[in-house]
C-alpha cells in the first residue's frame, strides 16, 4: 500500500504546536482525513484522527467524557480514578491508524515531505490550499 496523495492545511501560527491538518490517500482509492501534524519535542509527528473516549455512569449509564467530574445524565459525582491523568492515550482513541512501524514510517515520510513542499508553495503569491475543509473555506495566503 502506498500513500499516493497528501493534502495539507497549514496553520497560520508557526509557534503553535499544531503545524497543520492533512489528509492522505492510499493507492489512489482510499482517503483518511483529519490527521494532525504536531511539532513534538523530538521533531514533528503525525497524530491519527481520534475520538474522545467516554465512560458509562454506573447510576444512569449515560456516557461521559473521561475527564468529566459530574454525570451529564444524572449529575452524580463521577469517580476520579477513571484514567491516568498523564495519558493522552487514555483520553483519545485513534479512529484509523497504522498497525506496524513500517506503515507508520511510510505515512510519516510522505506527510512530512508534503509538509515541506506545501510550505514552499505557501510562500508563492498564487498559493491555493488543496485540503478539502468542510468547516471553513481555505483562504489564499498571498502576501
Ligand atoms: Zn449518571
Amino acid at each position: 500500500m502506498e500513500v499516493t496523495e497528501v493534502r495539507i492545511k497549514l496553520m497560520g501560527n508557526e509557534d503553535d504546536r499544531l503545524q497543520a491538518f492533512c489528509s492522505i490517500t492510499f493507492d489512489g482509492e482510499f482517503v483518511v482525513r483529519d490527521l494532525k501534524i504536531i511539532d513534538g519535542q523530538r521533531g514533528p509527528f503525525i497524530a491519527m484522527p481520534s475520538r474522545k473516549l467516554t465512560t458509562k455512569c454506573v447510576g444512569c449509564t449515560a456516557k461521559n467524557e473521561v475527564r468529566a467530574r459530574f454525570c451529564n445524565g444524572c449529575g452524580r459525582r463521577l469517580p476520579e480514578d477513571r484514567s491516568n491523568s498523564d495519558g493522552r492515550s487514555r483520553l483519545f482513541a485513534d479512529i484509523a491508524h497504522p498497525i506496524n512501524g513500517a506503515c507508520r514510517q511510510k505515512i510519516e515520510t510522505a506527510v512530512l515531505k508534503a509538509l515541506a513542499e506545501e510550505r514552499i508553495r505557501a510562500s508563492q503569491p498564487d498559493y491555493v490550499c488543496t485540503y478539502d475543509d468542510f468547516d471553513e473555506v481555505c483562504t489564499n495566503r498571498s502576501g
